[in-house]
């Protein structure tokens, strides 16, 4: 049978605030447990939260740079569950008055664009962390991140494979990195996601019953999640058997997904709105000023720097995934003016250099400036392409300019005329019977005196005047 794919994404992004959502706690991740609590966020009797106002204006952001509409007025509500990380017995989110609805962002799949229906944006509070002892049948409680402020951002049913969920994610991460509203750390779980599938037969409108996945913190084990599931879909429904609406847990190790609970056990959460807070009024203004904060979005500045340096699509994806990296190519371009020059080294030397050293562009010892002074000596011919690669290295692991290390090196490149002329004529001189063969037409000699040269001048000589003198004197 042939089988479409639909897919829906609902992504937590943890906001990049000082304090959490609704007291003055830290947010900050790896303190020591508990320690970053206090009597609102721990949930005691009496206490009132206080809404911080900028996980408002962060989650306005993501919300006007992924295209949505902010609603006038929107509210909090109660979801009600009993789990140990959850010491109110509640969580604080938003259901039926979300501050943001009907979005989208735009994919770039193998070259043709495609857009993702964003169905809304709210805002709520993280629970703890629970902490299981392998070896002890006890279990510790974290409260360090109960009340942390997320986003959850859920999306339509758009995607028709793994491919483009793997896509969509990226886009998203990108933009909430680019609007430095969250730190996009999926290890650590500031940037969690949630995948819905389901199959139906190619042509059928309604959709297949869906399975919810959980439990994967890498784009690729989100992508590998869904590939096994989707198999797993089409096998039974092959086989005679139905999907059940489920939620399963993605297990890494085994390469699977297992069922967690079905929705007979699934939960009713009773949201009702929180009587504790006021209902939340954006006006126009408000709206405006924030629009009028955001950055250059991702696919602006693909789009800008394909036009303005000229540079292939595929560049400017890889220069723009990265807004300390894109800066810092720009950097380059404005020093060197040498725009695909700068991205080939960019992309290929120092890329390799940072993901060797696991390093971010911020800590990369090597300046901006020193590596378009790098073009610059290889431009005006001091030192050879092949020279650079050494060059480049040396400056990457010492943070020195190039023109120290050349100088400390000794590598710079003959083109003094003069110089290379004596050089060619004793090889001439030295080599009767080669000289001979080549004006006999063997041209593949040529090769020879080439390599002599190199040898003679260890490899320093301009490369483009070996040439041009050799045929030259060679002729005769
Ligand atoms: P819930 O509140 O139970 O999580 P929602 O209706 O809010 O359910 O949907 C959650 C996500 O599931 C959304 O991203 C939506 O696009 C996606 N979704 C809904 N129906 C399907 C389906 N049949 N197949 C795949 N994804 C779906
Ligand atoms: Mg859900
Ligand atoms: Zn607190």
């Amino acid at each position: 049978m042939d089988f479409e794919t639909v897919i829906g994404l609902e992504v937590h992004a943890q906001m990049l605030t000082d304090t959490k959502i609704f007291c003055g706690c830290s947010t900050k991740f790896g303190a020591t447990p508990n320690s970053h609590t206090c009597p609102v966020c721990l949930g005691m009797p009496g206490v009132l939260p206080v809404l911080n106002k900028k996980v408002v204006e962060f989650a306005m952001k993501m919300a006007l740079a992924t295209n949505c509409e902010i609603n006038k007025s929107c509210e909090f509500a109660r979801k009600n569950y009993f789990y140990p990380d959850l010491p109110k017995g509640y969580q604080i989110s938003q259901y039926a008055y979300p501050l943001a609805e009907h979005g989208h962002v735009i994919l770039d799949v193998n070259g043709k664009q495609k857009t993702i229906g964003i169905t809304r944006i709210h805002m709520e509070e993280d629970a703890g962390k629970l902490l299981h002892d392998e070896h002890n049948p006890v279990s510790y409680v974290d409260l360090n991140r109960t009340g942390v402020p997320l986003i959850e951002i859920v999306s339509e049913p758009d995607m028709r494979s793994p491919e483009e969920a793997a896509d969509y994610l990226k886009r998203l991460h990108e933009i909430l990195v680019y609007l430095e509203i969250c730190d996009g750390n999926m290890e650590e779980g500031s940037f969690r996601c949630d995948a819905n599938v389901s199959i139906r037969p190619r042509g059928q409108k309604e959709f297949g019953t869906r399975a919810e996945l959980k439990n994967m913190n890498s784009f690729r084990n989100v992508q590998r999640a869904l590939e096994y599931e989707i198999k797993r879909q089409q096998y039974l429904v092959e086989s005679g058997g139905t999907v059940v609406q489920e939620t399963r847990l993605w297990d890494d190790a085994q390469g699977a997904t297992n069922s967690m609970r079905s929705k007979e056990e699934a939960h009713d959460y009773r949201y009702f709105p929180d009587p504790d807070l006021v209902p939340i009024l954006v006006d126009e203004q408000w709206i405006e000023d924030v629009r009028n904060s955001l950055p250059e979005l991702p696919l602006a500045k693909r789009e800008r720097f394909i036009k303005e340096y000229q540079i292939p699509e595929y560049d400017a994806g890889v220069l723009t995934a990265d807004k300390a990296l894109a800066n810092y190519y720009e950097e380059v371009v404005k020093l060197c003016a040498q725009p695909k020059v700068a991205s080939n080294w960019i992309m290929g030397d120092l890329m390799r250099f940072l993901n060797e050293d696991k390093r971010d562009i911020c800590e990369c010892p090597m300046t901006a400036q020193s590596l378009a002074d790098m073009i610059k000596l290889i431009e005006e011919g001091t030192i050879s392409g092949k020279m650079a690669k050494e060059v480049v290295e040396d400056m990457y692991k010492t943070g020195k300019s190039p023109q120290n290390i050349i100088e400390e090196k000794g590598l710079v490149q003959i083109t003094d005329e003069g110089e290379l002329v004596k050089t060619i004529t004793a090889i001439i001189e030295g080599n009767p019977a080669q000289v001979t063969e080549y004006r006999g037409g063997k041209e593949k000699v040529f090769g020879f005196f080439v390599g002599q040269v190199m040898k003679a001048t260890q490899g320093k000589a301009n490369p483009k005047l070996v040439n041009d003198l050799l045929k030259k004197m060679l002729a005769g």
